[in-house]
């Protein structure tokens, strides 16, 4: 019986997850290696954030705002594999 409050008591002494760097993180796009490097997402980014990368495009994380107000990002609408290719960071 006392390893229960044992466990107990070691979960509620472990911090809490910053969630101000959670939530930034989930405000932008990424592009996975699915990406064919057809270059069409990155004259359509409005925020200048996706760039040719070595193997396969990128996407600047700190410009990317995931298109907001628009139903769908940019990107994500001219990618031929978006499904695999533009995910969530
Ligand atoms: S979601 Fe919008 S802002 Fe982000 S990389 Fe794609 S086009 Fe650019
Ligand atoms: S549109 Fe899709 S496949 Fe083409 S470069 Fe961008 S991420 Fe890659």
């Amino acid at each position: 019986m006392w390893l229960i409050g044992l466990c107990r008591g070691a979960g509620a002494a472990r911090p809490e997850p910053d969630n101000a760097i959670d939530q930034e993180a989930l405000m932008a796009r990424k592009i996975t290696d699915a990406c064919i490097n057809c270059g069409a997402c990155e004259p359509e980014c409005p925020n200048e954030a996706i760039s040719a990368g070595d193997e396969y495009y990128v996407i600047a994380a700190e410009k990317c705002d995931e298109c907001e107000g628009k139903d769908e990002p940019a990107c994500v609408a001219v990618c031929p594999v978006a499904d695999e290719a533009i995910v969530k960071a």
